[in-house]
């Protein structure tokens, strides 16, 4: 959780914008740790959504199929969670945020699950500096301009003083 706090910090210290977090994670721990800007890219645990018409709304505490949906009423109800096969959401907004970044850091990846393994040279190539946190270098360690290795708990909270810290 201290890995999540710091990111927090990051996200409060710069002007509004200047931090998006896309996170393949369903929990909410990012956005308990304070964080606002959080893009879920396989759902949220915390939500469901109608299959049918597609509306989210905050998971109650047991889901059923026959659930009607709350805006158009077909009984549809799903947890809010992109399955395997499916395709990620925001996937139109993530690749313009990538091509708009100045800096992409990776944290506690793997490197082997696409489309997030294609994010590094996607940054890149539109001129990112990339960054990659992680406990040992990923896969794909060597497509990234610098790497800190470690527990994310140690090295993400290190990152973010350093990086405050250059700007002050
Ligand atoms: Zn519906």
């Amino acid at each position: 959780i201290s890995a999540h706090l710091a990111l927090a910090r990051l996200e409060a210290a710069l002007p509004p914008g200047s931090v998006r977090i896309v996170t393949q994670n369903v929990d909410d721990l990012h956005e308990r740790a304070g964080s606002r800007a959080v893009w879920h890219m396989h759902g949220e645990l915390a939500r469901a959504r109608c299959a049918s018409c597609g509306a989210g709304w905050p998971a109650p505490a047991e889901m059923r199929v026959a659930d009607a949906c709350p805006s158009c009423g077909v009984a549809a109800t799903r947890p809010d969670i992109v399955w395997f096969g499916e395709m990620p959401y925001r996937m139109e907004e993530i690749w313009e945020a990538l091509r708009a970044a100045d800096l992409f850091v990776s944290i506690g990846t793997s490197g082997s699950v696409y489309p997030a393994a294609a994010f590094v040279q996607d940054a890149a190539r539109a001129g990112a500096e990339t960054l990659e946190l992680n406990l040992e270098p990923s896969e794909i360690a060597r497509d990234f301009d610098r790497g800190l290795h470690g527990p994310a708990s140690e090295i993400v909270p290190v990152w973010v003083e350093e990086y405050l810290g250059a700007r002050r």
